[in-house]
């Protein structure tokens, strides 16, 4: 996979593509990655890539002209990329999204700055992505988060390709608790199955686990979430104990 990003801090992103699973995307060739400066598509002495907003108002404004000079040269390199622009008034990133972002062959991610992006440069874009409720400063924070989400997923990129596969969210539930040595520690204890070598008995526990937590952190997940029907059974029976609760 190519992905791209378009802004006016390229240099923000050399720490986190630098790192730990980033890097080893790139390392193993699962993962191609530049970033861009924006402003090498400006053609005045101080590279300018804001201005004032029409109207008034305060703080500037993302000019239109380079971002469109800068995705005009990138889709001229080779395939069209699926274009993604950050932004708070975007869809609510999730791991589905991860997962449909990861099929595709080339990502370009174009990030905002001050008060945002002239609108006329939504044209070009194929998603706006948002990764919270909340703004930021910038959109290569933004987009540093969608691009790990979406890199650990490739093929090849974590060790085991199951991790990817039985983490939160994967089939609307969050994970099973982890433990690892040592057994005790300041009075707590791992749970005794896990230490019992019974496959079949730590893979139920863990199930259990995981539909426990999911009823309790985040119950708004179990709507959509896949369930058998002993699933089922075993959330109705929780049900009375959270109604006593309340
Ligand atoms: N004035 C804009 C608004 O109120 O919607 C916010 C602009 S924000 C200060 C500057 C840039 O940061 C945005 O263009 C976007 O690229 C990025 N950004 C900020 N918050 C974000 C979020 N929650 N998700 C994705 N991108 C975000």
């Amino acid at each position: 996979m190519i992905i791209e990003t378009l802004s006016t801090f390229p240099a923000m992103f050399d720490s986190v593509m630098g790192s730990s699973m980033m890097r080893i995307a790139q390392e193993k060739g699962a993962l191609e990655f530049k970033a861009h400066d924006l402003r090498d598509w400006t053609h005045d002495r101080h590279r300018t890539t804001d201005d004032e907003p029409y109207g008034g108002g305060q703080g500037l404004v993302m000019k239109c002209e380079p971002v469109f000079e800068a995705h005009d040269a990138l889709c001229a390199e080779g395939v069209r990329p699926h274009t993604i622009f950050l932004s708070p008034q975007g869809t609510p990133f999730c791991d589905a999204k991860a997962r449909e972002l990861a099929e595709q062959e080339r990502l370009l991610f174009v990030c905002g700055h001050y008060e945002g992006m002239d609108e006329r440069t939504y044209t070009l874009a194929d998603e706006c992505i948002s990764i919270g409720d909340y703004v930021l400063t910038s959109g290569e924070l933004a987009a540093m988060v969608v691009i790990d989400a979406v890199v650990r997923l490739l093929p090849g990129v974590l060790g085991d390709e199951r991790s990817a596969h039985d983490e939160s969210f994967n089939d609307g539930l969050l994970e099973y608790p982890q433990y690892t040595r040592p057994a005790s520690f300041r009075g707590m204890d791992v749970p005794a199955v896990l230490l019992s070598g019974d496959h079949g008995a730590v893979d139920a526990w863990r199930h259990e686990q995981r539909l426990l937590r999911t009823w309790t952190d985040r119950p708004d997940l179990l709507e959509h979430a896949r369930l058998t029907e002993e699933d089922r059974a075993f959330l109705k029976s929780l049900s009375p104990v959270r109604g006593a609760e309340d």
